[in-house]
This record gives C-alpha cells, sequence and structure tokens, in this order.
C-alpha cells in the first residue's frame, strides 16, 4: 500500500479521514475499529479479512434473497449491457415502464399509478406533496396539514421530518419544519393512554379522531406506517388499528398515506403491510427491499383521483413539479423486476410465514428473561425491548447503552445487528436459511443474556462507536 500500512489498516484509515457515517456519532466511530464490507455471500457479510458476520438486519432492511443472488446480478448486468441510465423526464425506457405494471398488480386496489424515486424519505415527500396539491388543485385549499404519530419515523429529508415522531432524530430540526397534528403512539407495551389492550378497545384512535373532528378542514392526509412504527423501536399497533384509521380518513374527507417503505416488499408475510387489514391507502410509499436491496429506488403509488387532481394544460401549472436525476433508473427497475420473478418464483412470501413461526419460536428463551420486556415480532421484523426491570417496565439508564451491548456481543459471536434505542432489532434476509436463522436467533439470545448480566461491565469495542 501506498501508505505503508496493511491493506485493512489502510482503508480505515482512509474511512476515518474522510467518511462521515449516517446516524453516527463520529467521535466516537473515530475512536473505534470498523468493520470494512468487502462482499456478501447469501446472508453472509464479509470483511477485507475474510471474516464472515450473518447479516442479521438485512443491511439496513434492505435485502430479500441473500447478498449476491445470481438472478439480480444477471438482470443487473444485462440491463447495464443496454443502458446504465436514461431519464424519466421527457421519456420513457422499458424496465422503468414494465416495474410500474407489475406494482400496480401487486398493490392494494386502487392504487394505478406509480411515481419512482431513490430513496424512501424522497417517495414520503412525493406523496407528502401529492397530497397537498390533491386539495389545492380541487380549490380546497385550507387542507395543508398533516396528522402523523409520536413514534412515526418517514425518512430524514425535511417534509418526512416534519411528520416525523422521534425527538431525538427530529427535535433539533423542529424551527425548519411545517408543523402537523400529532397522534398518539399505538404503543401498548407503553401506553400513551395507560390502558391495556384489548379492554382499551384501541382508545388511541380516539384523539386521532377528536383531532379530525376539530382539524379535518385543515388536513390533507393522515400518515402512518402500516402495522408496525419500525425505527420507533418495532412498535406493532393492535389488529384493527390500520383499518378504523382508514374509516376516520374517509369520514372526515383525509387522505391515507401508507409508508410502507420498512413494512413492504413481504417483510410482515404479505408483498403489502395493508392486505392484512384489507385497506387501501390513497398513497402508499415502497423502498427499501424493492430491489431486493441491490440498488437504491423507491416508488410513491397512489390512485386515478389523485393523478387526475394534476390534470391541466401547462398555463393551469397543476403539473407535479418534482423528480429526483435518477427517477425510474433501468438498472434500479431491472434489479426491482428480477427481485419480484424471485419472490414469485421462490415462494417467498409464504416463506417469510414460516421463517417467522421459526424465529418466534427461537425467541421464546427471551419472554421470560428478567431484562426483556418485550418480544414484538410482524413476520420478519423484531424488536426486543430490554428494560432494567421486568415488573415496573423501567427502562435502562440510557448511558448504559444496553442495546448497543448487546449488538456488540452478536458481533463477536458472527451476527451484525443493530439497536433503536434499547430495543434490539433483527430484520434478516428474507429468505434466510432456516439454519442461519437459528444461529442468528441463538446469537441473539445468548447476547442478550451475556450483554444484561454485565450491567456495570466497561463499554465494549466497536459498535459502541456507532451510538448516537
Ligand atoms: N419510511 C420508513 C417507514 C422507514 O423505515 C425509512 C427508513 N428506515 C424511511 C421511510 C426512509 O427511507 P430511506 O432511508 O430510504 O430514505
Amino acid at each position: 500500500m501506498a501508505s505503508g500500512l496493511p491493506y485493512r489498516d489502510h482503508l480505515v484509515a482512509l474511512d476515518k479521514a474522510h467518511v462521515w457515517h449516517p446516524f453516527t456519532q463520529m467521535e466516537g466511530w473515530l475512536a473505534g475499529d470498523p468493520l470494512m464490507i468487502e462482499r456478501g455471500e447469501g446472508c453472509w457479510l464479509i470483511d477485507v479479512d475474510g471474516r464472515r458476520y450473518l447479516d442479521g438486519v438485512s443491511s439496513l432492511w434492505v435485502n430479500v434473497h441473500g447478498h449476491s443472488a445470481g438472478a439480480i446480478n444477471q438482470a443487473v448486468t444485462e440491463q447495464l449491457h443496454r443502458i446504465g441510465h436514461s431519464t424519466l423526464l421527457g421519456l420513457a425506457n422499458v424496465p422503468s415502464t414494465e416495474l410500474a405494471a407489475e406494482l400496480v398488480a401487486l398493490a392494494p386496489p386502487g392504487l394505478t399509478k406509480v411515481f419512482y424515486s431513490d430513496a424512501g424519505a424522497c417517495a414520503v415527500e412525493v406523496a407528502l406533496k401529492m397530497a397537498f396539491g390533491y386539495w389545492q388543485h380541487r380549490g380546497i385549499a385550507t387542507k395543508r396539514t398533516f396528522l402523523s404519530l409520536d413514534n412515526g419515523y418517514h425518512g430524514d429529508t425535511l417534509g418526512a421530518v416534519s411528520v416525523g415522531g422521534i425527538d431525538l432524530f427530529h427535535a433539533a430540526y423542529r424551527p425548519l419544519l411545517f408543523p402537523s397534528y400529532r397522534g398518539p403512539s399505538p404503543y401498548c407495551y407503553r401506553c400513551p393512554l395507560g390502558k391495556t389492550y384489548p379492554s382499551c378497545a384501541i382508545a388511541c384512535l380516539d384523539p386521532i379522531e377528536a383531532t379530525l373532528d376539530e382539524h379535518a378542514g385543515e388536513i390533507c392526509a393522515v400518515i402512518v406506517e402500516p402495522l408496525v412504527q419500525a425505527a420507533g423501536g418495532m412498535i406493532t399497533p393492535p389488529p384493527g388499528y390500520l383499518g378504523r384509521l382508514r374509516e376516520l380518513c374517509d369520514s372526515h374527507e383525509v387522505l391515507l398515506i401508507a409508508d410502507e417503505v420498512a413494512t413492504g416488499v413481504g417483510r410482515t408475510g404479505t408483498f403489502f403491510a395493508c392486505e392484512q387489514e384489507e385497506v387501501a391507502p390513497d398513497l402508499l410509499a415502497v423502498g427499501k427491499g424493492l430491489t431486493g436491496g441491490y440498488l437504491p429506488l423507491a416508488a410513491t403509488l397512489t390512485t386515478q383521483e389523485v393523478f387526475d387532481a394534476f390534470l391541466g394544460r401547462p398555463e393551469e401549472h397543476k403539473t407535479f413539479f418534482h423528480g429526483h436525476t435518477y427517477t425510474g433508473n433501468p438498472l434500479a427497475c431491472a434489479a426491482a423486476r428480477a427481485n419480484l420473478d424471485l419472490i414469485r418464483s421462490e415462494g417467498t412470501l409464504g416463506g417469510v410465514r414460516d421463517r417467522a413461526e421459526l424465529l418466534a419460536a427461537l425467541l421464546k428463551p427471551l419472554h421470560d428473561h428478567p431484562h426483556v420486556g418485550e418480544v414484538r415480532q410482524r413476520g420478519l421484523m423484531v424488536g426486543i425491548e430490554l428494560v432494567a426491570d421486568r415488573a415496573s417496565r423501567q427502562p435502562f439508564d440510557p448511558a448504559l447503552g444496553m442495546a448497543w451491548r448487546v449488538c456488540s456481543r452478536a458481533r463477536e459471536a458472527g451476527a451484525i445487528i443493530r439497536p433503536l434505542g434499547d430495543v434490539v432489532v433483527l430484520m434478516p434476509p428474507l429468505a434466510i436459511p432456516p439454519g442461519e436463522l437459528t444461529a442468528l436467533a441463538e446469537i441473539t439470545v445468548a447476547a442478550v443474556v451475556a450483554a444484561t448480566a454485565a450491567t456495570g461491565a466497561a463499554s465494549p469495542g466497536a459498535p459502541w462507536a456507532g451510538r448516537w
């Protein structure tokens, strides 16, 4: 190496000199010893020294069939030989056209229009702007704000942050954000209303109904993460929540935006989570797993009715003035088509349901562990909420970084997992083989047991450096 350092040390030095990592306190990162990933094989991440780690969070919730899946690699390569990119501004291209029709066929009824972007946050921005524009173009100018939920997360662009409800991430930017109405989080384990399901009759929707009763004339849409508030801590609303929210939107003439960026593409056992409550939203954002975790691609689906509100002569200025340079990128769309083909041919959705059962059984030992408050799961999305005291549900002192300690131990044992606050997250690739899923669960259980038994121990190594 030109630097005279071994290859890995050379790369780490370059990383520390130049790369600013997302959602990472860089002071800790600079003091730590990061993993340098070089390649992937199936559900394994392999670092520059050849060490192998199970990808327990699907490379941030995106991977579906494992890394280097032949069919996706081949589809991208074939597309690359045709064209890498052409714009959707004023032109169409083959893969984005075919993919749009496939997405519409998979989507809840009524969602017939597809607008492409390249990140989940962008798909949400598009949904927000479409919902706003819909009412404006219909001449109902007062409907210009949104209703969102505590603990909601929709991405990091300013519109998405405006409807975000995680203070740790979002409070600092409040002066830059537009105001929105807020409803309570459907967080049964720590019910904001102090009630218990099912006797509560989902009372956390009552304040939302009251806000809609009073302010529907100002609200263009409600935005929700169907079935799981993911980044908020894998919070799972009770059954019936989404369906009733849809009814409230209908009765108050407010649009419903389903943010399926985390839950979509099979993650909860159906292609879209909305299906499980037979809900058809007015707008739906999808991203993450859309390309199987190979390339950045997101999309906002909407109805003919929303689409039609933007039709008019150019001088009416109803055009949807929004677009990204790589909108509808052919390589990403080709990857997505190959991903969808594999989901169909491999029976991935049924596989998710089977694996979800296996995972639930493997995590059973945690259910009565004194430092586990709750294990929440929908399909292959799992959150293990750690607590200092199970009876009182008292959280750990955040300064302990308990969930980071768990992840650190898991890494030493060969699995990459990441926490959200004191919730340990498991989000393996949807097609993870049962043997590897078993290994991931066993490593996680052992890490929870060991880390919570050693509460006084000194800060562990590398993952600690990633803490917020
Ligand atoms: N919405 C939800 C529900 C998400 O979980 C995320 C990402 N975790 C986003 C939006 C933002 O997606 P991206 O990071 O691709 O912008």
